[in-house]
């Protein structure tokens, strides 16, 4: 029943409906007036409300969902990268180091080359870059080139000069300096936090101008991909700023919820500012921190070694003490916390100093949030479970990430990116590609979610599987529940934003291995097309 009595500016008719609503699961057409959705029913209903200023469309039976939502990724950094650093997302060293001497020969000595999205893995000598490879790409140049996965940087010896890391200076606090085996000297490989002085204070900012520009370019690419909100993992004051540019001209084509640099914390709390300031296009989100290291460079943080190491567990970057403390201060300012954990390890940590910050000062719903969440146990989901802490795990792991699985084996697989215990555990789980970490598009990681199958078709931890319908929830209603927004975005309900994407076939229908390239036909946010095939 349609009860809407003005004219809407907009009609869809001859739609597959999936509204995600548990109420109304399916329709055929909608009715958008004013950037919200003012109607949701069968073609009948919806086109007696068509007047002579509708605009009409006919999706001539393709399918609709709302607009996916992808609650971890770095969205400003990342476009900005796209903009100024070299993509190593190469097949072998060489076409690394060709790609960074082609960008070398177009920088003035003594300025940075900076790469990013280098996969060991992925390459055919699959290891890691050392100062040597570097060293050939130039000596006059200082490099860095990050892993995908973050955590882990690479140098060239004029870069380690640069950043002041010689052969004799100690480990920095949650940080490692990578050493030749032989002869302890620095091979060029920093991890954890020994790189965070450098990106403070030794490598150069980005223009305003390239943060435009990035920020223009990765929300186009967001939406190529069917993306209508976005949780920006790590935002810093200069971000903020260019963010509020767009904001102010109109000009932000995505939803963004952001979660703010540690660094910022207490200037946000001093300025009275906490989770949920700002509108339907641009909230301050949570605070993000991080406790130990990534999946993918085999880092997170483990109660058990990793498969074929001498007793390797990965890396903690932040002691209990220390997370204690700046939860329980976050927490009482009135922020939804979201602490980076991959490992078991790290996981409980964190979870502790959850439980201990809502046992001293108890607030209701605080929405407290794991990023990554990757390695549970019975015992981390119902303490979880207990204190209402949200699962913002990978998506796309397994299918995109499949030759690392192996380090972790197949048995701790049965309990890594956990979506049918998060599921079944009643815990909301929502949908992430920590982009650049693994491609951004939702529909990959969906499949991912469905099949447990990595690229080569091997299944990983099938236990896990999640069905189709799930797994469109996590990534789309879960993730409006991460940001507290479940009653303006996540479904393809009336009064809520009529956020959408438009899909060419029906996910359900298809060939499960085929989720991934099912075409993405129209993204439209709050009523206006992102994109268009
Ligand atoms: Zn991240």
């Amino acid at each position: 029943m349609v009860t809407y009595s003005l004219t809407p500016d907009k009609v869809i008719l001859n739609s597959n409906i999936i509204t995600m609503d548990a109420n109304n699961p399916s329709a055929q057409a909608v009715a958008v007036n004013d950037g919200k959705f003012v109607a949701v029913g069968s073609n009948e209903d919806i086109k007696s409300l068509v007047g002579p200023k509708t605009l009409v469309t006919d999706l001539m039976g393709k399918t609709m969902l709302p607009g996916f939502i992808d609650s971890h990724t770095h969205v400003l950094s990342s476009g900005t990268r796209h903009v100024t650093e070299v993509d190593c997302d190469l097949r072998s060293l060489s076409d690394i180091k060709k790609a960074l001497s082609s960008k070398a020969s177009n920088t003035p000595e003594a300025d940075w080359v900076i790469g990013f999205k280098f996969d060991d893995t992925k390459t055919s000598e699959a290891r890691f870059l050392n100062r040597q490879d570097l060293d050939q790409v130039s000596r006059s140049h200082p490099i860095m080139v990050a892993h995908q996965a973050g955590h882990v940087y690479f140098f060239n010896s004029k870069g380690l000069e640069m950043a002041m890391f010689f052969d004799d200076s100690p480990n920095e606090q949650g940080g490692v300096l990578g050493r030749d085996t032989l002869t302890g000297s620095l091979n060029g490989a920093v991890y954890g936090r020994a790189i965070d002085r450098v990106l403070r204070e030794v490598l150069p900012k980005p223009s305003s101008e390239d943060r435009r520009s990035g920020l223009k370019l990765i929300c186009q690419m967001f939406a190529e991909a069917g993306i209508t909100s976005v949780h920006d993992a790590m935002v810093s004051s200069d971000d903020l700023g260019i963010y509020q540019e767009f904001i102010e001209r109109g000009e932000l084509p995505i939803r963004a919820y952001l979660l703010m640099h540690r660094d910022h914390f207490n200037s946000l709390r001093d300025g009275g500012v906490r989770t949920g300031f700002g509108g339907d296009r641009l909230r301050i989100g949570g605070v993000k921190m991080v406790a130990d290291g990534a999946i993918s460079t085999r880092t997170a943080y483990l109660s058990e070694p990793y498969v074929g190491t001498e007793g390797e567990r990965g890396l903690l970057i932040m002691d209990p003490e220390e997370t204690n403390e700046r939860v329980l201060e976050m927490h009482k300012a009135g922020f939804q916390v979201c602490i980076h954990a991959n490992g078991d390890s790290a996981i409980e940590m964190v979870l502790s100093a959850y439980e201990e910050a809502q046992k001293a000062f108890p607030r209701t719903d605080p929405r407290h949030r794991i990023e990554h969440c990757s390695l549970v146990n019975a015992e981390i989901l119902q303490r979880m479970k207990d204190i209402g802490c949200l699962a913002v795990p990978f998506g796309s792991y397994v299918y995109y990430h499949g030759e690392k699985m192996r380090f972790y084996g197949e048995q701790r697989l049965e309990r890594m990116f956990a979506h049918r215990s998060f599921i079944d555990a009643g815990i909301n789980s929502s949908g992430a590609a920590d982009y650049p970490c693994s491609p951004l598009a939702p529909l990959i990681g969906i499949q991912s979610c469905v099949t447990r199958e990595d690229n080569s078709g091997k299944v990983w931890g099938r236990s896990q599987a999640i069905s189709v319908t799930e797994a469109l929830k996590v990534y789309t209603i879960n993730g409006a529940y991460a940001s507290f927004e479940e009653d303006i975005k996540g479904s393809i309900e009336v009064g809520k934003l009529a956020d959408i994407v438009i899909l060419a076939a029906d996910p359900n229908n298809v060939d499960p291995h085929e989720i991934k390239d099912i075409p993405v036909e129209m993204t439209i946010v709050g009523g206006e097309i992102t994109y268009e095939l």
